[in-house]
């Protein structure tokens, strides 16, 4: 086991006020229980003490970490830095819905040594948010960023979605100018994807709203980038912009560069040294489980070799690190696929490196299956 190097930690917080009907993330609307998932935190926490000790990034997500009772975020934070060691210079995020920012909570996230907020802006435009099925509105999201900002919170990002019926290309630029002008030094922009198991993905949902075809897709994905590089902003993932490198997400990019990371709460995904497991998603279950002080498991898999280099191609071209030469030249035909991808303009090659250009990032998905996985698994080890 790979327990020197310091991990990510990332804690599910599984409640919501209200569900928006795109999201297929985990989370109840009951909130009866919130008070006391704190205790479920040092619970699980407790289980893993022995084979996690150094955390160098702590990422609260969920759900919406910020519907918890004045206290219990500070309470988490408590019972994580008694039961392991969170580095000093750690990224410490909070996700927030604008709904629930105060300053009595912003005081809250402070103390507990939060320097990172993410805030679910999602659109500026009020008849957006309806579609999008929000609880907040355009100036209460105006209100909460302005009041991170006295807060003192530098470090603080915006999520905004684009791409759905009822959107225009006015109204995109508008979110973004909106956005912009509170200097968020960090901005993660969607595109909206619906899976059958929301109520706005479902096939029976009379309100489904249809996606933009690709072509619009496309050209609202590269203007943005346009736009925000422009003005600055470093285009370092697919959907993820940063004002400077200092603040490029730690925590979500030890996702794309396969770096280790324990996930607590229901739903919560760790991955360690080729080994990946997640958790139940379900509170009931997760606290039965928790109640034998068994971990809650609901799954997990064993990565081979081949496995880890497929997915480190597929994380690799979604960020503007891309793949090493290396990994590229051992597999088969990888050459040629790589000199057919620089002919097309959708990578370039730097300091032994392949990453992606604009374009490439629009096909980041689709570039990995270029090449020929099947000789490259047959390898193995
Ligand atoms: S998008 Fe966020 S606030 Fe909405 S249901 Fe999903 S996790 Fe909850």
């Amino acid at each position: 086991m790979m327990n020197d190097i310091p991990a990510g930690l990332y804690v599910h917080v599984p409640f919501c006020r209200t569900k928006c009907p795109y999201c297929d993330f985990y989370s109840l609307t009951d909130l009866t229980t919130a008070a006391a998932f704190a205790d479920d935190i040092r619970s699980e926490a407790e289980l893993y003490r022995r084979d996690f000790r150094e955390f160098d990034s702590l990422y609260l997500g969920g759900g919406t970490p910020s519907v918890l009772p004045a206290g219990k975020i500070a309470r988490i934070t408590g019972i994580l830095r008694e039961l392991f060691s969170l580095s000093e210079s750690s990224e410490i995020t909070i996700e927030v819905n604008p709904d629930d920012v105060t300053k009595d909570k912003l005081e809250e996230y402070k103390d507990a040594g939060f320097n990172r907020i993410s805030v679910g802006v999602q659109s500026f435009v009020g008849g957006e948010l309806e579609i999008l099925g929000r609880r907040h509105d355009a100036r209460r999201a105006e209100r909460a960023l302005q009041l991170i900002r006295e807060e003192g919170f530098t470090n603080f990002g915006l999520d905004l979605i684009y791409g759905y019926q009822g959107q225009t290309r006015e109204s995109w630029l508008f979110s973004l100018e909106t956005a912009l002008r509170f200097s968020p030094r960090h901005l993660s922009c969607y595109q909206l994807t619906l899976s059958d198991s929301t109520p706005l993905g479902g096939k029976r949902s009379l309100l489904r709203p249809v996606i933009f075809e690709e072509e619009k897709q496309r050209s609202f994905f590269l203007e943005t980038s346009r736009l925000l590089t422009d003005r600055g902003y470093i285009h370092y993932e697919v959907s993820n912009y940063a004002r400077e490198e200092k603040y490029i997400a730690v925590h979500n990019s030890r996702y794309w560069r396969h770096l280790p990371y324990l996930g607590l709460g229901p739903a919560a995904h760790s991955f360690r040294g080729g080994r990946r497991w997640w958790n139940l998603s379900s509170l009931r279950l997760y606290r039965e489980s928790l109640r034998e002080k068994k971990r809650p498991l609901r799954g997990e898999e064993e990565l081979d070799r081949g496995r880890l280099l497929l997915e480190e191609l597929m994380l690799g071209f979604r960020t503007r690190e891309g793949v090493p030469l290396t990994l590229i030249r051992e597999i088969g035909g990888g050459e040629e696929v790589l000199n057919g991808l620089l002919e097309e303009k959708l990578v370039v090659v730097n300091a032994g490196r392949a990453a992606p250009t604009r374009e490439g990032f629009l096909l980041a998905d689709k570039i990995p299956l270029r090449f020929n996985w099947g000789e490259k698994n047959g390898r193995g080890g």
